[in-house]
């Protein structure tokens, strides 16, 4: 049977309504606008994307956004005093810098230097020990739009068999975190994993954050398992035909064979269309949440 699509899209258009309505009520009864500030350091095309869409969506929740662009050469210096002032404005509740970073910057430091209580991303490290400890902390966008999406279909996850593959900070490592919190039992695997077919067969819950395209096949998921793409990958597609410069033009997939994957799955997310999505709407919950927080007021559930 092929496998039920998890709509991220639309799921993402939903948190987005509840975060606008918790603004509104910010606005009216307490006369507060949540701002995020986003900071660009250099010209990265995808990043300038990614900080545009960002700044679209803040607005239109009716968040404030402030967005930071600074020179490819901007000093560490430079970078940590724009931190700083942001880090001590009443009106930012959230920051995000945007990465990856001009490889002169020591991206550590810089995450570190980001107030914990604005660190919308999640990345800091007391957050990121909050959160390994079970405490109330800033939760990664990419690994909360997907225990979103997995809490929404499974209801509770509690003794699911859960893989993730891949184990960067920003998402693999996170998103074990947050598996185990739900109890599920965890195995990470990366590219030292000996046997990864067998050991993603074996789950219950997939989510691939690798950055390889479509390297999940199919035959390596467990009938009706639930798979969760996060990855981002852009490939040639002959059959669209050439770009005006005669390149040839592309499309996005995922880190998995999203064909052969949903002939065995039991949900898969797809890409575009999935975690993406996702990943910008926590960021604003995760803004309205912290903006909440600074201000002693209730949080969105
Ligand atoms: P990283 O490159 O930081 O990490 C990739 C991980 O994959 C590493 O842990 C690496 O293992 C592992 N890996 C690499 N090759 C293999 C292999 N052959 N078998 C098993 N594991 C392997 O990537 P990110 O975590 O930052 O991102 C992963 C993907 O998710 C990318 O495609 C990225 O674009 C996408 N992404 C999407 C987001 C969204 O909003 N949808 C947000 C963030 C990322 P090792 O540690 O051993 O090197």
């Amino acid at each position: 049977m092929a496998a039920t699509i998890i709509d991220g899209k639309g799921f993402a258009a939903t948190v987005r309504e509840k975060v606008a309505a918790h603004v509104a009520r910010l606005k009216d009864e307490n006369g507060i606008t949540p701002g995020l500030a986003v900071v660009l350091v250099g010209e990265d095309p995808a990043s300038q994307v990614y900080v545009r869409a960002k700044g679209k969506q803040t607005t239109e929740v009716g968040m404030n956004s402030y967005e930071h662009k600074l020179e490819a050469d901007t000093s560490e210096a430079d970078l940590l005093a724009v931190i700083d002032k942001l880090n001590n404005d009443p009106t930012v509740h959230g920051i995000l810098v945007q990465l990856p970073l001009p490889k002169h910057l020591n991206e550590d430091l810089i995450i570190n230097s980001v107030a914990p209580a604005k660190d919308v991303d999640g990345f800091h490290i007391s957050n990121v020990g909050l959160l390994g400890t079970g405490q109330k902390s800033m939760v990664p966008c990419t690994p909360l739009g997907c225990l979103m999406m997995l809490r929404d279909h499974h209801g509770s996850l509690s003794g699911l068999n859960a893989v993730v593959i891949g184990r960067s900070n920003i998402v693999g490592k996170p998103m074990a975190q947050l598996l185990l919190g739900d109890s599920c039992t965890v195995t990470i695997a990366h590219s030292r994993t000996k046997d990864l077919a067998d050991v993603v067969r074996r789950a219950d819950i997939v989510v691939a954050a690798v950055g390889r395209a479509e390297m999940v096949p199919g035959d390596w998921i467990k009938q009706g398992a639930t798979v969760i793409d996060v990855g981002i990958n852009r490939i040639e597609a002959p059959e669209k035909g050439l770009k005006e410069d005669g390149s040839v033009k592309t499309r996005l997939v995922g880190d998995v064979d999203f064909v052969s994957c949903s002939e065995r799955a039991g949900a898969i997310t797809p890409v575009p269309g999935g975690v993406g999505p996702m990943t910008i709407a926590c960021l604003l919950a995760n803004t309205v949440t912290a903006c909440c927080r600074a201000n002693g007021l209730a949080e969105p559930e």
